[in-house]
This record gives C-alpha cells, structure tokens and sequence, in this order.
C-alpha cells in the first residue's frame, strides 16, 4: 500500500509537470507558427505543415497571391489601412481556398496557398474566385471609397518535385508575368508561352482576350 501510495504520489505531479510542459510548447509553437495580423500560418507554418505532409497528397497546386500596388495602399491612406487590407485578402483566401488546403500569409502582402490533389486548371479557377471576391470587397467601413485588386500565380505541385521550393520558383514565375501584364489577373505556369496567353486572357474587367 505504502509503495503504491508513493509511486502515485511520485507520478502525478511528474505527470502533470509533463502535461503543463507540452502544453506550453504546443502553444509556443502555434504562436510561432502563426501569424499575428490574419491568424493565418505564417512561412515557417506553411512550410512545416508541408512537411509534415498534413495534406495525404504531395500533388496538387500552389498559388501565390500579392496585392496590387500596395505600397500606393500604404502611402496614400496610411499604414493601418494597409494592415486591415492585408487582413481583407487573409479572409478571403481562407474562405476561398482554406476549406481545400494549406493557407498561409507568406510575408508582407504576399499569401500562399497549397491545394493537394487540385489540379492546375481548378485551381485557377478557384484563384479567380479569390480574385473576384477581393476585387468586390468594400471599404467604406474605413472611409476608402477606391477598390483595391491581388494578382496571383498558379503552379502544379509535380511529382518530381521532392522540395515545395520548385514549384514555389515556377508559381512565383506565373505571378510576375500576371503583374506584368498588368495586374488584377491569375496567370498559370504552363512552361509554354502561348498557352500562358490563352489561360491568362479574359480575366479581368475590359481586359482584351489574346488568344
Ligand atoms: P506590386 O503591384 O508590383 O505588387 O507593387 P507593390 O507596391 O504591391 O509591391 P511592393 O513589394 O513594392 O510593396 C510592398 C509594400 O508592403 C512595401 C512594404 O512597406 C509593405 N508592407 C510589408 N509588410 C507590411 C505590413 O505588415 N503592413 C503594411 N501596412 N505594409 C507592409
Ligand atoms: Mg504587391
Ligand atoms: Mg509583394
């Protein structure tokens, strides 16, 4: 009796100490994980969650997301309106594309989301749908009458692709061609210049169709 009495007495508190212990961890490393202005993952949450493969599939596709001249955002209407248009783009995105994924604020006004088993085609479209739903979005709650745009870029996750980093460069690749055609549009990677063309076209207001 005595020798059980003592092992209880020993276990619960080390037991215990052990809970509080991981519990303050787990919670350390939500914070750290998280980030702190959309509540969304931040990089180094993205990329955990990748790797710890969160997701069944490794296929699938990523799209990248920056907001549109933002800095003009910033310097015209002052810092913390920037920061709640950043949060409008982080609603949106979990909306979106949160219940098919990984979602992320990547840094600064750039997002990132992870779609496994999407294909590249869908997932346009539902970056479209992204796209649609910020460029709607109202600000009058802030006094800001002008509307504000996101372009993003789309790439297939490849099986050969043992590191997120590749189709990460080719996803980033398809954004900058979006931004250069002109911004508030989704451009996918499709290694293939004219098909670029054809899957870009049409995506925004009066845009002209160029294929
Ligand atoms: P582009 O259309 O080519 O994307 O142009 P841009 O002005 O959006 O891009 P750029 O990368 O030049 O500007 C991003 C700005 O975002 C610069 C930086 O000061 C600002 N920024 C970065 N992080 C934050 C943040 O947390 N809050 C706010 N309000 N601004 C931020
Ligand atoms: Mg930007
Ligand atoms: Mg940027």
């Amino acid at each position: 009796v005595h020798l059980t009495t003592i092992t209880v007495c020993m276990f619960f508190p080390f037991s215990a100490l052990a809970a509080v212990g991981h519990t303050a961890l787990e919670r350390y490393r939500r914070a750290a994980e998280t980030d702190e202005l959309t509540g969304l993952l931040n990089r180094r949450g993205f990329r955990h969650a990748i790797e710890r493969g969160d997701n069944p599939t490794q296929h699938g596709s990523l799209v990248i997301c920056d907001i549109d001249h933002f800095k003009r955002i910033n310097d015209g209407y002052g810092h913390g309106f920037g920061d709640e248009v950043i949060r409008g783009l982080g609603e949106d995105l979990l909306q979106v594309l949160g219940p098919l994924g990984c979602t992320a604020r990547y840094g600064g006004e750039e997002f990132v989301a992870f779609l496994p088993g999407i294909d590249v085609a869908e997932a346009r479209d539902l970056a479209q749908s992204l796209r649609r739903a910020f460029a709607e979005r109202a600000w009058v709650a802030f006094d800001v009458t002008e509307q504000f745009t996101v372009s993003c870029g789309v790439a297939s996750l490849m099986a050969e692709d043992t590191l997120v980093e590749a189709a990460f460069e080719r996803a980033d690749r398809a954004l900058y061609a979006a931004k250069a055609a002109g911004r508030n549009r989704v451009s996918v990677d499709g290694g293939d210049a004219q098909r670029q063309l054809r899957l870009t076209a049409g995506n925004g207001a009066g845009e002209r169709r160029e294929a």
